[in-house]
């Protein structure tokens, strides 16, 4: 290269060629800015004709919907609706939401502001009588303090189809839909991906469950999470394994290195008790060799006195 060609390198672009580059580009539809605008247009349009073709009559057993602090993983500390479903097909050893794992109750309990007496709708829930809940709490949110909404449990992706319509119903709403899992079902998560805006996964670790988990299919399930939004929560006890761990932090890293992961204490019961301190900050070390994002956070509700 001569002192003249680098010169010519160096020069500032001439912004008037740009310009004309960009509008000759858009006219072509090569415009990254043209393909996004119409991506985004296209979805808001397959939203809208979801939310109008979303069957409003299909029911599902709910356990609860009320609004609190989420108090695990990345959205811990804001403020959500929580509309919790019935029923679960793990059955982990910490489990703190044992109620929405029996029978179904005949009404679900509701609640649109903390601290004031709830009430009830019937169960199984439809879907028209769930968006009459989040609407009325969100009538009362005059400060606009809710984040988000999230559809936890139990297990939501046992209802699969209701989740759909009812995450398609809640869309006008405005609010990112966040579907918190055992991250367990693919096939399901597929079915709803379309309609939600983050994942919240949980990486069951075998030491903890007392049995082996279902490799291909977690593997498989945050494969299609990529397509939303996502981040894992590995809830440890004193049980978990450096070894293992290792195994699991290479699973996620082969997905996606940058996604944000959070080692949750378990929060001590009859059947699990968390690991020490340093064992923590082991854990963490161990898994900066191959991830970006991680952190040792417990759940804070619990601190905090809250749902
Ligand atoms: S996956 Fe969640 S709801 Fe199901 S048993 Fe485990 S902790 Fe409980």
């Amino acid at each position: 290269m001569t002192v003249d060609d680098r010169r010519s390198d160096d020069a500032p672009p001439d912004e008037e060629a740009v310009e004309a580059a960009i509008e000759e580009a858009g006219e072509n539809g090569f415009n990254a800015y043209v393909v996004a605008r119409e991506a985004i247009e296209a979805q808001f349009r397959e939203e809208q004709r979801m939310a109008e073709e979303a069957d409003m009559s299909l029911r599902a057993p709910l356990h609860e919907i009320f609004t609190s602090i989420q108090g695990e993983a990345l959205f811990a500390g804001m403020q959500q609706i929580f509309i919790r479903f019935c029923g679960c097909d793990l059955g982990c050893p910490w489990c703190d939401t044992l109620d929405a794992r029996v029978e179904p109750p005949a009404e679900v309990w509701c609640q649109a502001r903390p601290g004031v007496r709830g009430f009830t709708i019937p169960n199984p829930a439809a879907v028209e009588d769930v968006l009459g809940v989040v609407k009325r709490i969100l009538k009362h949110d005059r400060e606009h303090a809710i984040h988000s909404i999230s559809l936890t449990g139990g297990e939501p992706l046992m209802h699969p189809e209701y989740v759909s319509a009812l995450a398609a119903t809640l869309r006008p709403l405005e609010l990112p839909i966040m579907l918190e899992t055992n991250g367990q079902r693919p096939d399901d998560l597929q079915k709803v991906l379309g309609m939600i805006d983050w994942v919240a996964a949980d990486y069951k670790l075998d030491s903890s469950m007392g049995r082996p988990m279902d490799d291909a299919a977690r593997r498989e399930f945050l494969r299609l999470a990529q397509y939303k939004r996502v981040f894992v929560k590995i809830v440890l006890t004193d049980q978990a394994t450096e070894e293992e761990l290792e195994e699991v932090y290479a699973q996620i890293a082969a997905v996606d290195p940058a996604c944000p992961v959070f080692l949750q204490p378990v929060t001590a019961t009859a059947g699990a008790r968390p690991p020490g301190g340093l064992e923590l900050i082991r854990f963490r070390a161990i898994a900066m060799k191959r991830l970006r994002d991680v952190r040792v956070m417990p759940q804070i509700h619990k601190v905090l006195g809250l749902k």
